[in-house]
């Protein structure tokens, strides 16, 4: 069944389609939202937002219940269903969801990115039994106890640093021997008592017996292996976009990611990408909420 027609269809509920959603409703553009699972995306685990302060908003949550209320003010339409195909019709576009066919004059693709797995044994069998993608929900679970972090990016010393709340110690596995995360992250890292980092450094294993006990490690240089004991693992090893359903029509980089144009159009005129599953997206909230909105801008000037 064919349902209502939008200006606008915006795929995904994170902080830059929420963002883009509410300016284009608040310039007079009819617009819709589509999400899968939770509002918010991956920042709505992030319990302090790390160099962006508009709104006040102190934590992910805030800021995505914050844009969610103003975009529902605004009369943004929220569809909680996942998004199967998008296709051109007729000089417009058909979303095809779980359950239905939404027409818009635009789209934009804004379905983000989900945290990569480390793909080794034991990563799924102890999925909530010691293996956890987030430190700020289960940060507490691990009271003096030792967990190991896998990655040097942004995430990874975040995420270690959030821990260091809680446990014991925190080990940075990582397997170059510099970070690539922002000084100011490797800084406080450094300056922990509590986190050390194991460089050139690989988890081949995750072992324990009903919960998580240790990690088996492997060292570059000699090919040592070793097992080192932990309650927790948390592994912060990069995103991989969530853009399965976009049209075949727009390329990918080597990752996965949609290519677009500098304004963040893509090859097919009037499908836009933005965020975290567009190539070339620099991860941070201060350059996202700006892209965001000129996208909105610039569908409300084609559509006038
Ligand atoms: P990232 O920057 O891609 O870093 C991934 C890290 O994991 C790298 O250190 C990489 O090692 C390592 N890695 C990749 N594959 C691996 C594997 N199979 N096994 C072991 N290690 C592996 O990812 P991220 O830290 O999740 O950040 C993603 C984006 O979000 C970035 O743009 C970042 O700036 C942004 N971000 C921003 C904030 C913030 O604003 N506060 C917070 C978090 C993230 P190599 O270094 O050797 O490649």
């Amino acid at each position: 069944m064919t349902q209502s027609a939008y200006d606008l269809i915006v795929i995904g509920e994170g902080i830059s389609g929420l963002t883009c959603a509410g300016h284009a409703a608040r310039a007079g553009l009819r617009v819709a939202t589509f999400e899968s699972t939770l509002f918010g995306g991956l920042v709505i685990n992030v319990n302090e937002l790390d160099g962006y302060s508009e709104g006040g908003h102190k934590s992910g949550t805030d800021l995505a219940s914050g844009l969610m209320q103003s975009n529902s003010e605004a009369g943004v339409k929220s569809i909680q269903e996942g998004v199967g195909t998008v296709s051109a019709a007729g000089g417009s576009f058909e979303v095809a969801s779980d359950t239905g066919r939404y027409q818009a004059r635009s789209v934009v693709i804004a379905s983000g990115a989900r945290l990569r797995k480390l793909g080794i044994p034991g990563e799924a069998e102890f999925e909530g039994r010691g293996v956890s993608s987030c430190a700020d929900c289960d940060g507490p679970m691990y009271q003096n106890e030792d967990v190991v972090v896998v990655g040097g990016g942004d995430s990874a010393l975040q995420e270690a640093l959030v821990l260091a709340h809680y446990c014991r110690s925190v080990k940075l596995i990582h397997r170059g021997n510099a970070f690539r995360a922002r000084a100011h992250l490797v800084e406080q890292a450094r300056a922990s008592p509590k986190i050390s980092t194991s460089w050139n450094t690989t988890v081949e294993a995750i072992l324990g017996g009903k919960m998580v006990e240790k990690v088996r490690i492997k060292r570059a240089g000699d090919g040592r292996t070793e097992e080192i004991a932990c309650a927790g693992v948390f592994a912060y090893i990069g995103l991989e976009p969530s853009a399965g359903f976009a049209p075949a029509g727009i390329a990918r980089d080597a990752r996965g990611h949609l290519v677009t144009n500098k304004d963040g159009e893509t090859p097919i005129a009037g499908i836009w990408a933005i965020g975290a599953v567009r190539a070339g997206y620099s991860g941070l909230l201060r350059d996202a909420v700006p892209e965001a909105r000129r996208v909105a801008e610039a569908i409300r000037d084609r559509l006038d």
